[in-house]
């Protein structure tokens, strides 16, 4: 009796899971792909609208200091410029640029 028990809990669980993983994608995928201001309106029982989160929604950046691409939402703007990390903001900053024309 105790095992169907935890069967039971053990099945809602995993069901649980699974929505919130998924939620947790949609969010982000319509945080990031919509542009910010369009997210909003989209957002009264659409969440099942979308099966599965389009990887490529989310622009990429190319890093000021190492040139590294990485996506928009991981990186750092200062005074217009776009890095990867904020460590690479701090160290370009730092850094003294003769060729920085402006
Ligand atoms: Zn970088």
């Amino acid at each position: 009796m105790r095992q169907i028990f935890l069967l039971i809990v053990l099945f809602i669980v995993g069901q649980w899971l699974v929505k919130a993983l998924r939620r947790h994608d949609a969010h982000t995928a319509q945080r990031t792909g919509a542009g910010g201001a369009r997210g909003a309106a989209n957002n009264g029982n659409g969440a099942a609208r979308q099966p599965e989160a389009p990887q490529l929604a989310e622009p990429m950046i190319r890093c000021v200091e190492c040139g590294v691409h990485a996506p928009k939402s991981d990186s750092v703007v200062v005074a217009g410029q776009v890095f990867c990390s904020a460590a690479h903001a701090q160290r370009h900053g730092t850094r003294p640029t003769g060729r920085d024309a402006r």
